[in-house]
């Protein structure tokens, strides 16, 4: 598979848990460049890889933020005609777009899903006034489901719904009926994270005043259960830890991630990965845009990674999915013997039920999956 993550950093405001690469009160002439400087590296970054490698066609696009519907469904349209122009796209290639449900007509969706996206990832992240009030989201549920049921007139067939809980001052009753709110439209697919405190954030400053209490881990695991089976009774199978399908409906832009694959990345703050090289572009929009004009990249990062630190990765991301990852496989791509390097440890959590074994292949015991991340610390060499 070969990914491409488009960045689109444009926000109307900042929510004050948001740690994402984004800009606040663009001016439109920023826009303006940055969407010129995002066409020229899709064009420089596509066309390279395209005559490097011309028989590998993208699998997936993903267009994400920030907030990408911020821009105009033409100017939107126009990158993805860039893309097309320069690289093939697999036909059954996965084409995903973020966005928020505020400020998000009709007929943009239909001109959408009219030029390519055929993936809608919808951030309502509640279904409760208050939770997202206190989110500082600048919409409300209604919103969120009435901009669910247009983007089924859209013509999207493959939406997923992202969801945060763990929310300060939540209750249990309110995540389950946000839960059995967004069982009842139906999406393909459904993100659930914990909210996280992210430093330098708002929300990290409120913590640090102790005018904000972090929801405990013991709670954090009731409420993810309780995701569980509330979204597994209506079809929803997790398939990662934090993310939920119907089957066949996985994200396979993240599942590539996931499994270590490769994936082309543009945009400010867009990290890439080709085969353990990995590169990282410039995080701020304006000084990305003068990189681009003035240097032609806006690359400010990069590294090689070594075989056991791809290793690490792939037991870290791959233990948190459902399919878990296999040792001849991973062992035949690094050039290194995957059950060698983990043997210890790989072992005794076997033999203690934690990981299963089957064939070569690794997965987590479905009652370890709350601590799947303590798990992999432990197992990576
Ligand atoms: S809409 Fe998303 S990307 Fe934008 S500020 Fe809020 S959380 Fe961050």
């Amino acid at each position: 598979m070969l990914g491409l993550y488009v960045h689109i950093p444009f926000c109307v405001r900042r929510c004050p848990y948001c740690d994402f690469a984004i800009h606040i009160g663009a001016k439109d002439d920023l826009v303006t460049e940055y969407v010129a400087m995002l066409r020229r590296e899709l064009e420089n970054t596509l066309a390279a890889h395209a005559q490097s490698l011309p028989e590998q066609p993208l699998t997936s696009i993903f267009f994400g933020g920030g907030t990408p519907t911020f821009l105009s469904a033409a100017t939107l349209a126009e990158l993805l005609q860039t893309i097309h122009d320069t690289i093939a796209v697999a036909p059954d290639a996965e084409i995903s777009i973020e966005a928020n449900p505020d400020r998000l007509e009709e007929d943009k969706l239909t001109a959408l899903h009219q030029a390519g996206w055929n993936r809608l990832s919808l951030g309502v992240q509640s279904f409760d006034d208050a939770a997202l009030k206190r989110l500082g989201r600048t919409h409300n549920a209604q919103q969120g489901e009435a901009v669910f049921d247009g983007a089924r007139r859209a013509g999207f067939d493959n939406i997923s719904l992202d969801l945060i809980y763990a929310l300060p001052g939540q209750s249990r009753a309110s995540w389950h009926n946000t839960l059995e709110r967004t069982v009842q439209l139906e999406p393909e697919h459904v993100s659930c994270y914990a909210l996280t405190i992210e430093e330098g954030t708002p929300f990290a400053k409120r913590a640090e005043r102790g005018h904000l209490i972090p929801v405990e881990d013991d709670n954090q695991a009731v409420l993810m259960q309780d995701a569980q089976e509330i979204l597994q009774a209506a079809g929803l199978l997790r398939y990662e830890v934090s993310n939920y399908a119907r089957p066949g409906r996985e994200c396979q832009h993240n599942l590539n991630y996931w499994r270590g694959g490769n994936y082309l990345a543009c945009g400010c703050g867009a990290h890439g990965h080709l085969n353990g090289q990995r590169w990282w572009n410039e995080r701020a929009a304006p000084r990305y845009v003068q990189l681009m004009q003035e240097k032609n990249s806006a690359r400010v990062g990069e590294e090689t990674l070594t075989p056991r630190q791809r290793l690490s990765e792939i037991v870290m991301l791959g233990l948190r999915l459902r399919e878990g990852f296999s040792l001849p496989a991973t062992s035949q791509r690094l050039h290194l013997d995957a059950r060698h390097e983990l043997n210890g440890e790989l072992q005794d959590l076997t033999q203690r039920g934690i990981l299963l074994e089957d064939a070569g292949v690794v997965r987590l015991a479905p009652a370890a999956i709350p601590v799947a991340d303590a798990v992999a610390a432990r197992l990576i060499p």
